[in-house]
């Protein structure tokens, strides 16, 4: 599908069980303004090199595609975004530095202000 958002493709993914922020079995990332959007079906092989070469791949990078999709209000969802970030990190990625990268690539236009985000997320994890 296409972001309601700003009209650019998406990529689509399951979202793992036990994540009461989201009602339904799948989410869309958008490959430009990165919001994360529920939808129904999911992309059984996704292609999150779509949204940023910076992208993780691999088993991190459907906690990395909620984690950023969350960040937009990351008060309200800290201790999910903890553990995603918790789960990236897991998977032997760096999430800062993977926020780093995806707000100075210059083919994404997020609607989250990325920098500040990121010293935030780095507070709290402190
Ligand atoms: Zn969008």
């Amino acid at each position: 599908m296409d972001c309601p958002d700003c009209g650019a493709a998406t990529v689509t993914f399951a979202v793992p069980d036990g994540l009461d922020e989201f009602d339904e079995p799948a989410a869309a990332l958008c490959t430009r303004c990165l919001a994360l959007h529920s939808v129904q079906e999911s992309d059984p092989n996704p292609d999150f090199t779509a949204v940023s070469d910076a992208f993780p791949t691999g088993a991190a990078a459907v906690p990395m595609a909620l984690a950023v999709g969350l960040l937009d209000s990351l008060v309200l969802h800290r201790e999910t975004v903890e553990m995603l970030l918790e789960r990236v990190e897991q998977a032997g990625t760096d999430p800062l530095l993977v926020i780093d990268r995806l707000a100075n690539d210059p083919t994404l236009d997020p609607k989250t202000d990325l920098a500040t985000r990121r010293r935030q997320v780095a507070q709290l994890r402190d």
